[in-house]
């Protein structure tokens, strides 16, 4: 479904990327493993157009999609949930749904307008999914963390996205959140079908529910494999063992 090959980007000569490497199948949920500041987020924005690579190739459905407007490659079928909340605080949560959807389906922005009415089924279908339902009518700025991330995903999925691409779901939450957080994943992967990537710097999470993981270090991709191979990479032993930093 998706092939990253020898991607890269640098800022003002530094190189955030410089050869990240990935290759995602249809229904499997991967997982982007690395320190901060590996070259995660950078990498989810080249693959979703929010950046411009450098260098590389992003095979969609055996499209190089580089090059592209975030909003074409969303129309495609990839949409990426932010690291950083992204949603408007003074709407609903219904509301927040709802207008991911209009905009998908380029119906009026416009609140007031007949097309506020549209849209109503398949947003209580997604809050449903996501487990939001009970708090459709919540303004969202007054959400837990917890719910304001739930709330994003809800969001991604108003894109009709065949691959929902997640950067850090978990970051911020509580241990409990951050179970809820992996049933939503694993949920939305068995149930609708979702192909799922998404990135943690927390490497027992992802053992836990990934099929396959890349680790990135320092821009570069070390390996993908699934967790035995991954755990047993003397780089990536070196990587988390070998004293830097994974917060
Ligand atoms: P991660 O998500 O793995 O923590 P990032 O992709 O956010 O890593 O960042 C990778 C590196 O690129 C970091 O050193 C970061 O400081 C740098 N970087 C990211 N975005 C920019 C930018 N817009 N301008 C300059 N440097 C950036
Ligand atoms: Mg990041």
């Amino acid at each position: 479904m998706l092939h990253v090959e020898t991607l890269q980007k640098s800022f003002d000569g530094f190189m955030a990327v410089s050869d990240a490497n990935l290759i995602v199948n249809k229904g499997e949920i991967i997982a982007v493993i690395g320190p901060n500041g590996a070259g995660k987020t950078t990498l989810f924005k080249l693959i979703t157009g929010h950046l411009k690579p450098d260098n590389g190739k992003v095979y969609f459905k055996g499209e190089n999609i580089v090059g592209l407007p975030p909003y074409k490659i969303c129309k495609k079928g990839i949409s990426l949930s932010f690291q950083i909340v992204n949603i408007f605080n003074r709407l609903t949560v219904f509301e927040n749904v709802q207008v991911a959807i209009l905009s998908y389906q380029k119906k009026s922005l416009n609140l007031f307008s007949p097309a506020k009415k549209l849209a109503i089924k398949e947003t209580n279908e997604i809050l449903e999914n996501v487990g939001l339902i009970d708090k459709a009518d919540n303004i969202s700025g007054s959400l837990s963390h917890g719910d304001q991330k739930v709330l994003e995903i809800a969001i991604a999925l108003g894109n009709h996205p065949e691959l929902l691409i997640l950067d850090e779901p978990t970051a911020g939450l509580s241990p409990e959140e951050t179970s809820a957080t992996i049933e939503l994943i694993k949920r939305l992967n068995k149930d609708l079908g979702l192909t799922i990537l998404f990135c943690e710097h927390d490497m027992d999470l992802v053992f836990a529910i990934a099929d396959n993981i890349m680790v990135m270090q320092l821009g570069k991709t070390i390996i993908q494999g699934n967790s035995d191979e991954v755990r047993c990479n003397t780089e990536v032993q070196e990587a988390y063992l070998g004293g830097g930093s994974d917060t």
